[in-house]
């Protein structure tokens, strides 16, 4: 944020230091415009407002992962106010879609303000190793209001926000990896009342179903303790992902007093310019792709929902869709179909080896009635183990190829006069049977007739 030391993940311990990170005397900060630049992009995207003047502050505290004993933070005047973050209906974890808490609702944000992370300490049994290489990277820390009301909210609210970033371009914000990481804190309050109890927060969270799982299970164990007359202690606790339960680091006797005080070494920043650049580079939201979805290829909410909840798996449908005239049926295919098959074989989106000009392509061939939807499937199947053919070649290779028209023509005549009878029953207020006569015909022609047009024609011949 300060220095340009470089920024990851797993190197060296202590190797990407200067001065300026390891807090040495005399050591002065550098400011990083594409960090402020992301953070305004970010809430731009989520509905926020910059102050005019935004500025720098230091936080006191003495720990030894900032030797400084500051960390250079924003206290009155951060670059984003207020906003919000919708929960998306798709955000929601698999066993809570069916029956969201609160359809619609936004999380409210507080703020976004940008600081330095500080070095990471690791405490062994008698001893403690700090860890200098992720101090000074720029940390966007976005705070929401107590809004969130259930750990099936606080999972859509990450997942959203993580879609959000991803979408923005501003981070993977992969929390195993490190590029998110949040802090939950949790009060409860009885039924009916509006006042909040003690606030409790869990630290050392590595990902969004470990937030989820240490809601619900904090939640319960104060509700529990509250019952038995047992009131909560302000505290820091952690969670033990493999237990599946949280235990007390440290009791928090008063709140903290960072005395803050404005940075003498950094100026204040006017926002004003840096809004109007990143306003022209606001990407599209996942929530506006998904109405255009709906709208462009009329695909059901929930499937756009679903194509558009990966920006890689969005991009993929819109080239598929692109120039089709079944873009639902396009649509239908790569979550029926290419996900499930994805699924399979631990690929991602990006790695499958159908390119959506194939999908494209297999769709139109269903849709020219060319091949049948299960002859389509097994062409998928096919472009799946060899993608460097397309889908016409494939089906050729496979015998798919349409049958003779008048071939086929003369074979539906030969059935309807082979089975009087049964034209009888269909003309006498049977339809179904003429499932039988189109069964007769595929068999007839090998299964190389396609059974719609097989029905259709039948259909015209007995005039039903
Ligand atoms: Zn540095």
């Amino acid at each position: 944020m300060f220095c340009g030391c470089k920024a990851g993940f797993g190197h060296e311990p202590n190797t990407n230091v200067c001065p300026v990170c390891l807090g040495l005397p005399g050591a002065l900060p550098v400011l990083n415009r594409f960090a402020i630049e992301q953070t305004i992009l970010t809430g731009l995207m989520i509905g926020c407002h910059s102050p005019e003047i935004s500025k720098w502050d230091r936080k006191n505290y003495f720990y030894p992962d900032m030797p400084k004993n500051f960390q250079l933070s924003q206290f009155d005047l951060p670059l984003c106010l207020e906003g919000g973050i919708p929960l998306y209906d798709i955000a929601y974890h698999k066993d809570a879609q069916k029956n969201i808490p609160n359809p619609g609702k936004v999380v409210r944000l507080n703020r976004i303000h940008l600081e330095e992370d500080v070095a990471k300490s690791t405490h062994l049994s008698n001893s403690s190793i700090v860890d200098f290489n992720r101090a000074g990277t720029p940390l966007m820390e976005i705070v929401t209001e107590p809004d969130i009301d259930c750990a099936e909210e606080a999972y859509a609210y990450l997942k959203s926000l993580q879609q959000i970033l991803i979408y923005a371009g501003v981070s993977n914000a992969d929390m195993e990896k490190g590029e998110m990481r949040c802090d939950v804190n949790i009060s409860v309050r009885p039924h009916g009342t509006s006042e909040l109890n003690t606030k409790l927060e869990i630290k050392n969270l590595n990902s969004i179903s470990a937030v989820r799982r240490s809601i619900v299970y904090e939640i319960q164990r104060q509700c529990e303790e509250y019952d038995a007359g047992k009131e909560q202690v302000q505290a820091t606790l952690r969670w033990d992902d493999a237990l599946g339960e949280t235990s007390i680091m440290r009791v928090k006797e008063n709140s903290a007093d960072y005395r803050y005080f404005p940075e003498p070494d950094l100026l204040p920043i006017r926002t004003a310019p840096i809004v109007e650049k990143m306003k022209s580079q606001l990407p599209e939201l996942p929530h506006d792709k998904r109405r255009r979805f709906e709208t462009t290829y009329g695909v059901s909410s929930y499937d756009a929902g679903v194509l558009t909840s990966e920006l890689d798996l969005a991009a993929y449908f819109e080239e598929a869709a692109t120039g089709s005239k079944a873009g639902k049926k396009v649509a239908n295919w790569v979550i029926n179909t290419l996900l499930g098959k994805l699924n399979e074989t631990f690929l991602t989106i990006a790695e499958s080896p159908v390119s959506p000009q194939s999908l494209r392509e297999l769709v139109e061939l269903i849709e020219a009635g060319t091949i049948s939807n299960n002859q389509a499937k097994e062409v998928f199947s096919a472009l799946w183990e060899t993608p460097d053919i397309t889908p016409a070649q494939q089906a050729k290779a496979m015998g798919f190829e349409p049958a003779d028209n008048s071939a086929i023509e003369s074979i539906i005549d030969e059935v309807i006069a082979a089975n009087p009878d049964k034209v009888a029953e269909i003309q006498g207020g049977n339809p179904k049977m003429a499932n039988w006569l189109t069964g007769q015909v595929m068999k007839a022609s090998k299964g190389k007739a396609n059974p719609k047009m097989v029905t259709d024609s039948i259909s015209a011949k007995l005039g039903l």
